[in-house]
């Protein structure tokens, strides 16, 4: 069974003036969700507050005490990038503890699968700061709660356009919770280099695929198929957690791929393939950013159907390669090239 959580308490978080991440961002994936049939295909979730307790796993005691003194029932700004309104605090306490929920809900098999449709989003928010928009990291403080509910290795997979440097960092030194990233690269935060592979305590849970601006679906699913998949299949993850951005789209206002929504529905189909596979279906998808009405509507809805299918495409144990740019191949293989000198 799928849950989901589709919430008014998400559009009372907007910006004094405008700004990209807004409430219509999250209206228009309902909208789309519910055309798409979401309340016959799964079970309503209700958005709930996250706790000290599972805010406390990932983030800093004196940041939520700055926060706790700071946001509710005010306006400002965190960061140059990062506002918070007077719907702030509920909704960013709404988007940790939903997604927590559904993460621990995939555990205790009340559900199987989980759909999270929350802002602000979270994957800059790093231990002790808000960034990129975001404040708590949603799925991180969700990855902490897998763990607590009983997940011995959890995965996440972040395909938003910008690398999830908060989630990174959170999950660095822990061989517990793998991070695998394909971004855009060098962009926004800067972080992200193929690199960049884990702590010493856990070379090479950290995964980082740095594709060049302009790439598009042949580029990601290459992506998936020589990197994220294996390396995802060899981790066995007892749940996977999916940071789902879809501001790789092609009409995205600020970002320069070029992914189209068939090329997000094949992603999707991957990660469904190998939930079904590696740890019992279980998966969630959380949304990221995405700035672009259609690209986050038409995104999230392949997600919904991705999650709701009988099946989906199994994976192919030999993928051919494609045919791709060459800096994108050169991209995936220094990202192969870091793994391997680690091993
Ligand atoms: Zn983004």
């Amino acid at each position: 069974m799928l849950g989901y959580v589709l919430d008014e308490v998400f559009v009372h978080h907007h910006a004094p003036g405008g700004h990209p991440e807004r409430p219509a961002r999250v209206e228009a994936v309902r909208d789309a969700l519910v055309a798409a049939g979401v309340r016959e295909r799964g079970q309503n979730v209700p958005a709930r507050a996250v706790t000290d307790e599972e805010l406390g796993r990932v983030h800093r005691a004196s940041y939520l005490t700055q926060l706790e003194a700071t946001l509710p029932g005010q306006e400002g700004w965190l960061d140059p990038d990062t506002y918070y309104s007077r719907g702030t605090w509920p909704a960013a306490r709404a988007a940790a503890g939903s997604v927590a929920e559904l993460a621990i809900e995939v555990m205790s098999g009340q559900l199987t699968r989980g759909l999270a449709v929350v802002r602000p989003p979270g994957h800059h928010a790093e231990a002790d700061r808000a960034m990129g928009f975001c404040i708590f990291n949603n799925v991180a403080v969700a990855a902490a709660a897998a763990r607590a509910a009983g997940a011995a290795r959890v995965a996440i997979v972040d395909w938003d356009v910008h690398h999830g440097n908060g989630t990174q960092r959170i999950f660095w030194d822990d061989p517990a919770v793998a991070y695998l990233s394909v971004h855009q690269w060098p962009y926004y935060p800067g972080t992200g280099a193929p690199t960049e592979i884990g702590g010493d305590a856990a070379r090479g849970a950290t995964v980082n695929v740095g594709l060049p601006a302009g790439s598009g679906d042949d580029e990601y699913l290459a992506v998936f198929d020589e990197v994220l998949v294996p390396a995802l299949l060899e981790f066995r993850p007892d749940v996977l957690l999916v940071s789902a951005g879809f501001d790789a789209y092609r009409a995205d206002p600020l970002a320069g791929m070029r992914v189209s929504r068939a090329g997000f529905a094949a992603m999707a189909d991957r990660l469904r393939a190998v939930a079904d596979r590696a740890c019992a279906g279980r998966i969630v998808v959380a949304l990221e950013g995405g700035y672009d009405l259609d690209g986050v509507a038409g995104g999230m809805s392949e997600a919904l159907r991705a999650l709701t299918a009988e099946s989906v495409p199994a994976i192919e144990e030999a993928p051919a390669k494609r045919v791709i740019s060459a800096p994108a191949r050169a991209a995936i293989e220094a990202t192969l090239a870091a793994h391997a000198e680690a091993a």
